[in-house]
Parts: structure tokens; C-alpha cells; sequence
């Protein structure tokens, strides 16, 4: 599903992407570890084309991010993105910032848009605030909405950056358990995250990324227990 080989980015003389390549199929769950300013978000927005590659291949639902033909909309719609700070619509309801993207990027009518907002509000436990205003809202739960409303796309695939690094430590874990519940239900997810416990238990494979280079993958089990390389090692035992 993705496919990125041998990727360079450099913003003028700094080279934040080495020579990345990773895979992810369809249905997996990979968490992205690593210290700050080692790349990975700058990975993640290499897979919707909000950053473009210096060098290297990025495949993405087999399209090739390069290509000059593809539809960059098309490929946004498969692959939606939840940030650390939530970025919703202040002045849009909660039902408003669900629907609007699916009305006017989907053409969806408004009734079946509506109905839809409903069940993804149900879905992420908020039913009772589609009438709400973001302001209104806590942490955890604005991050709830984010994700229904990437949601509501009906994408293939879903990049979170750092989803509850925002957040008081008593809402992390209900975004934490929304995320589990897409695992569970298949969804090809990729997450930036410092949350260790969390990456131990979704994740079907941990990266580990340390100076714009991929140091370590592993299944998290082996990852966190038995990590090959010097740099894991340090960095987990600052962070475990
Ligand atoms: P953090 O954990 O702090 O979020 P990160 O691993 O996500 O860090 P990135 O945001 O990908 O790191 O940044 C990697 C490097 O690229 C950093 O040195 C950053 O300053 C630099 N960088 C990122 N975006 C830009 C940009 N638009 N222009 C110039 N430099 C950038
Ligand atoms: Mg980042």
C-alpha cells in the first residue's frame, strides 16, 4: 500500500530524509519512534505530497507520488492525516467539520452526509457533541472528532502525528482506544508517537529513526526488548 524507496529530503543544506525506504501493507500498523528533529514527520507528510521528495520513490495505493498525472486529490482522499494539534474548523460545529470535507470533495448530499457524521460521531463515542463548537470541546475529544472527520474520506490509509502528545495524560488514552479499535478493524495506519506502551501493543512493526535515517524496524516485541542497534538502545532507555 506504501512503498517508499531509497527517499532524500533536504530543505536547502539540510538533509532531513537519508536514503528511506519502508514498506507498509495493507492492514498494518507501524509506529515511527524517534528523538526530535530525526524526520519523522517530514516522513509522514512525504506520503500525502504536503512535502515533496528530493529524490527517491514514494508509492502510494500504486501511484507514484512523482507521477505527474496522478490526482493529488484522489490520493489525499485515500490517505488521511490527524495532527497533534487537532486543526479543526473553530467556527464550524462538530457535525459541520465532519460534513463539510465529504459535501464538497465527495459531493455527498447533505442528508447522507449528516447520517454518516452520525455514526462516525458514534463511532468515536461523541455523539451527544455534534452540535458542539471546538472551543467547547476538550483535548482528547477534539482529537476524537479529528479522527472521525479523517474518517469520513473513507480513506485506505491513516497517518497520525503525534495524535496525543497535545493532551492531558487522562484523555491520551481515549484517543489511544480509538486508534485500537481501527487497528482491530484492519486500517493501514502509520503513527508518529512517543506513546511506547501504545506503539508496543498496536503496532505489527516499530521503526526507529534517528538523524533523517531509518536506524531499526522490528515487530515492537523485539524492538523494545532486544534492540540491535547502540542508538535504540539509547534512546529507549531514556524513554522506557
Ligand atoms: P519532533 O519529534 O520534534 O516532531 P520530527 O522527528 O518530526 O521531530 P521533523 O519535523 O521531520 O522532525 O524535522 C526534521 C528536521 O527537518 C528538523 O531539523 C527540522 O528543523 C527540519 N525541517 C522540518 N520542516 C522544515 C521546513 N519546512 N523547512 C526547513 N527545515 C525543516
Ligand atoms: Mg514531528
Amino acid at each position: 500500500v506504501i512503498a517508499m524507496s531509497d527517499v532524500e529530503k533536504s530543505f536547502g543544506e539540510l538533509d532531513v530524509l537519508k536514503s528511506v525506504s519502508l514498506t507498509v501493507e495493507e492492514g498494518e500498523v507501524v509506529s515511527i519512534i524517534g528523538p526530535s528533529g530525526s524526520g519523522k514527520s517530514t516522513l509522514l507528510r512525504c506520503l500525502n505530497k504536503l512535502e515533496t521528495v528530493s529524490s527517491g520513490t514514494v508509492m502510494v495505493n500504486g501511484q507514484d507520488l512523482k507521477d505527474k498525472h496522478h490526482n493529488i486529490n484522489k490520493i489525499r482522499q485515500e490517505i488521511g492525516m490527524v495532527f497533534q494539534h487537532f486543526h479543526l474548523f473553530p467556527h464550524l460545529t462538530v457535525r459541520n467539520n465532519i460534513t463539510l470535507a465529504m459535501e464538497k470533495v465527495k459531493d455527498v448530499n447533505k442528508k447522507e452526509a449528516n447520517e454518516k457524521a452520525m455514526d462516525l460521531l458514534k463511532k468515536v463515542g461523541l455523539e451527544d457533541k455534534v452540535n458542539a463548537y471546538p472551543s467547547e470541546l476538550s483535548g482528547g475529544q477534539k482529537q476524537r472528532i479529528a479522527i472521525a472527520r479523517a474518517l469520513a474520506m473513507a480513506p485506505k490509509i491513516l497517518l497520525f502525528d503525534e495524535p496525543t502528545s497535545a493532551l492531558d495524560p487522562e484523555t491520551i488514552g481515549e484517543v489511544l482506544d480509538v486508534i485500537k479499535v481501527l487497528a482491530d478493524e484492519g486500517m493501514t495506519m502509520v503513527v508518529v508517537t512517543h506513546e511506547m506502551g501504545f506503539a508496543k501493543e498496536v503496532s505489527d512493526r516499530v521503526v526507529f529513526m534517528d538523524e533523517g535515517s531509518i536506524v531499526e524496524v522490528n515487530n515492537p516485541t523485539l524492538l523494545f526488548k532486544n534492540p540491535q542497534n547502540e542508538r535504540t538502545k539509547q534512546f529507549l532507555s531514556k524513554v522506557l
